[in-house]
């Protein structure tokens, strides 16, 4: 039988991220991905010279890439700064993303602007006992009682969409809305995202941490020293402890006995953050002066992310727009709204067409940090209560970050209080074991 120190399942960000944490940790790590390619949604697409993450992607300041720079992963990227537009009544205007444009931009009258201004500023500085009463308040609350002018109000919520990818202002905690916007500028990756995975998969390797992929767990269940996890393929693998990095409804599936309710009633109560995704890959793009654009009345996107990363031949680009879809939307209805806002962006881009995918129902995050159960601290995990040694990570989980920043965040945290358990003489799964050659 095969045995580990942790075993970790699942081969995303969070995952990949807590084997490298504690793999450096001096810990001995296996790591199983049921896909053959790791990565999860990191995951990039190459066609004919054009890369394309899943769905438009952006490297935020904040704690993935921290872990990237701690764990010297290589990466380039750039910060979309240039022509970016808020888009209304089929007119484009400097988005107000910065002091000046908020000044200059006609999206809006002088008492917009300062209202506006206003709301963002307080957003900006929000710290301490303020920061903590935004974790219980709805996105909705603050607008209404923060942004009082129609336009103001449209324009701070559509930044806030694009902050946080949640389309759902009746249920998302302000918090996490908060901690987007302060999550500092933002880069567009060279290659893709696929990078990063493959750069985080190398990192852990180097510390000495063992990947399989195309190793599906079935089941983890208590065993005498630990855990034991059943393969698809029938083997059984050992461990003193297990971080189960996979989506919630897959955690609640694979954990046995107690545990796995625990997690089952988890699941249950997310609500994950959804988007439709239209990609098309042009061979030359129709306006080039027109890359960026967010809808400030309807929820959309447009994002041409080769005009800022290398992501596309010369020349070329590669295309995203996005709907964000509230709690249970049927995404396959974008479509044909998707393609329609992006013939008002890039009008003719049909004729420059050399690949296009719709994907209508991405699941951006496995769950919007709720104002009803405490925000982002309200989150569960990583510990999973009454199992020592079981953890859980990602995207929906502990109480810091959003998006991949919280599945790093809880990678992270979850290895580190599995080292901590590991090393602790009282502990109940105190103790090394080795991996056989
Ligand atoms: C359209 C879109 C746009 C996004 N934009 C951004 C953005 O701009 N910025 C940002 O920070 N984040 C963004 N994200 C979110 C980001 O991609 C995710 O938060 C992050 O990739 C999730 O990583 P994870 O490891 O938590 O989960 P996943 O990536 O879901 O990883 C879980 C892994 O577990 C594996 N697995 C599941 N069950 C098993 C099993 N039984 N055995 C073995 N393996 C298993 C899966 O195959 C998968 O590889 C976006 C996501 C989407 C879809």
């Amino acid at each position: 039988m095969n045995r580990a120190d942790i075993a970790i399942v699942g081969g995303g960000i969070a995952g990949l991220t807590a084997a490298t944490e504690a793999a450096r940790r001096g810990l001995r790590v296996l790591l199983f991905e049921r896909a053959e390619r790791i990565g999860g949604r990191s995951i990039s697409t190459r066609e004919g010279g054009f890369t394309f993450n899943l769905g438009p992607h952006a490297l935020y300041d904040s704690h993935f890439r921290k872990a990237l720079h701690d764990f010297d992963v290589p990466f380039h990227g750039t910060t979309p700064a240039r022509n970016r537009f808020a888009e209304r009544d089929g007119k484009f205007h400097r988005l107000p993303i910065t002091a000046s444009a908020v000044a200059t931009t006609r999206l809006f009258g002088v008492r917009d602007r300062l209202d506006f201004l206003q709301a963002f500023t307080r957003i900006m500085k929000a710290k301490g006992e303020y920061l903590d009463e935004l974790s219980t308040t709805l996105v909705s609350e603050w607008l209404d009682a923060n942004v009082r002018r129609p336009r103001a109000r449209a324009a701070a919520e559509s930044l806030f969409r694009l902050a946080s990818y949640a389309n759902a202002p009746g249920i998302t905690s302000m918090d996490a809305v908060a901690a987007q916007t302060m999550a500092g500028t933002v880069l567009y990756v060279d290659n893709g995202w696929q990078e990063l995975a493959n750069g985080l998969r190398e990192a852990a390797q180097r510390s000495g941490a063992k990947i399989r992929s195309g190793a599906r767990v079935e089941r983890v269940a208590a065993a005498d020293s630990g855990y034991e996890l059943t393969l698809g393929n029938g083997e059984q693998v050992e461990a003193r402890s297990v971080i189960v990095a996979v989506e919630p409804a897959d955690a609640a599936r694979i954990v046995e006995g107690p545990a796995g309710g625990t997690i089952e009633r988890w699941a249950k109560a997310t609500v994950p953050i959804r988007a439709a995704c239209l990609d098309v890959a042009l061979a030359k793009l129709p306006n080039p002066r027109r890359p960026w654009v967010l809808s400030v009345e309807t929820p959309h996107y447009f994002s041409v992310h080769s005009s800022y990363a290398k992501l596309a031949p010369a020349g070329g680009g590669t295309v995203s727009a996005v709907r964000y879809l509230a709690p249970g939307e049927d995404g396959m209805a974008a479509e044909a709204e998707l393609e329609q806002f992006v013939d008002l962006i890039q009008p003719g881009w049909r004729d420059e067409l050399v690949y296009r995918r719709f994907m209508p129902a991405l699941v951006v995050a496995s769950d919007i940090p709720k104002a009803a159960s405490g925000g982002m601290a309200g989150r569960p995990g990583p510990a999973v209560p009454g199992a020592p040694g079981l953890f859980v990570a990602g995207d929906w989980v502990g109480r810091e970050g959003l998006l991949a920043d919280a599945s790093a965040a809880s990678g992270r945290a979850a290895a580190g209080l599995a080292a901590k358990l590991l090393a602790d003489p009282a502990s109940p799964v105190r103790g090394r074991v080795s991996i056989p050659a």
